[in-house]
């Protein structure tokens, strides 16, 4: 049963208490609470995008100037998926920037990073814009676990966001996607201007999709000087965690990640976070060309939340 706007706003809106503790229960009925998946990314194709992405550092058309990096080689993405394995990551994204992967040699590439990743005992995970339906099943045929795929705000807000395709065409790609048997990861940022309703009507939108997204990844803006929505305000903390806590209400199965901007939260907004059914997290340095949490700091707040790392689901069809 598709879910309104209204049904929506009515739980965003409940009394911060009954709201953590409603979806709450809909985690522990869905998931062990102590329980924590954890990924690491790496851009193996950096900079030189032509698409105009408010946020992205990669955009050329945004004043960040991210020096452009071509597609790394095989030894050097195993050493880094190698390092995020030993650093208990149970999945690793490979990210490329750009509308798509148009050459056909490039994409043999990847499909190869992902065979020899996957064999390494990793869940993998790419993002690589625009798919066609045969690089969807080439991509699943090579192993890969997860697409990640977001868009990013709501339907209404999306064209402040980006001009150079339409929220329409990604949900295409997630349909392509998920036809080929693989898990869609698929979420959004908060904090570029948008409202709370805006935020509210993205999460629905990835809810009332025919099959809601594996993962749903919650990103935090990072201001990044150059881009169009660098002088932003950031959202309030507690609705960051309302947010949360909607996800987990709305997409009960769903993992819920705190992915970009998690080190601008403090510890215990991250802990409120996971009370609300955030079970997933970023754990690499750098997302990509941003900083993410401080090594070391995730096992001192796993110690003091009593969390365990989830380990590989090597069986991880798509469900
Ligand atoms: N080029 C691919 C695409 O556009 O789908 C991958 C982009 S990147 C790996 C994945 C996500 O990181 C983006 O879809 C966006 O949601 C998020 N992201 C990028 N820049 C960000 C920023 N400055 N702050 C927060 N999230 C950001
Ligand atoms: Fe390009 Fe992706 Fe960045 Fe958008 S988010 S500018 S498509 S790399």
């Amino acid at each position: 049963m598709k879910i309104t706007f209204e049904k929506a706003l009515d739980i965003f809106n409940y009394p911060f208490f009954k709201l953590l503790r409603t979806a709450h229960g809909v985690h522990v009925k869905n998931f062990d609470e102590q329980s924590v998946q954890i990924s690491d990314i790496l851009s193996v194709k950096t900079g030189g995008c032509f698409e105009d992405c408010a946020y992205c550092a990669q955009s050329i058309k945004n004043g960040t100037k991210i020096p452009k990096q071509p597609l790394l080689d095989l030894e050097t993405v195993l050493d880094a998926a190698h390092r995020a394995k030993k650093l208990g990551a149970s999945r690793f994204c490979m990210s490329a920037s750009g509308r798509c992967i148009s050459s056909e040699a490039e994409f043999e590439k990847i499909c190869e990073m992902v065979r020899f990743v996957k064999a390494l005992g990793l869940e993998t995970c790419a993002t690589l814009g625009f798919l066609t339906e045969i690089q969807a099943v080439k991509l699943k045929k090579s192993g890969l676990d997860y697409y990640n795929h977001n868009v990013d705000t709501s339907p209404e807000f999306y064209p402040n966001i980006v001009s150079t395709r339409t929220i329409d065409d990604r949900i295409k790609t997630i349909e392509i996607v998920q036809k080929a048997g693989i898990n869609i990861c698929s979420g959004g940022i908060v904090g570029m201007g948008e409202t709370n309703e805006d935020r509210i009507k993205m999460l629905i939108l990835l809810a009332n999709l025919k099959t809601p997204p594996r993962c749903v990844p919650i990103n935090k803006l990072v201001k990044i000087p150059g881009t169009r929505v660098d002088d932003s305000n950031s959202i309030d903390d507690f609705d960051f965690v309302r947010m949360i806590a909607l996800a987990r209400i709305l997409m009960p199965k769903s993992y819920v990640k705190i992915a970009a901007g998690r080190n601008t939260l403090f510890e215990s907004t991250q802990a409120l976070c996971m009370f609300a059914g955030a079970n997933a997290l970023f754990s690499s340095e750098k997302l990509l060309t941003v900083d993410n949490v401080k090594p070391g700091a995730d096992k001192i707040l796993f110690d003091k939340l009593n969390l365990h790392i989830e380990n590989p689901r090597l069986d991880s069809c798509c469900i």
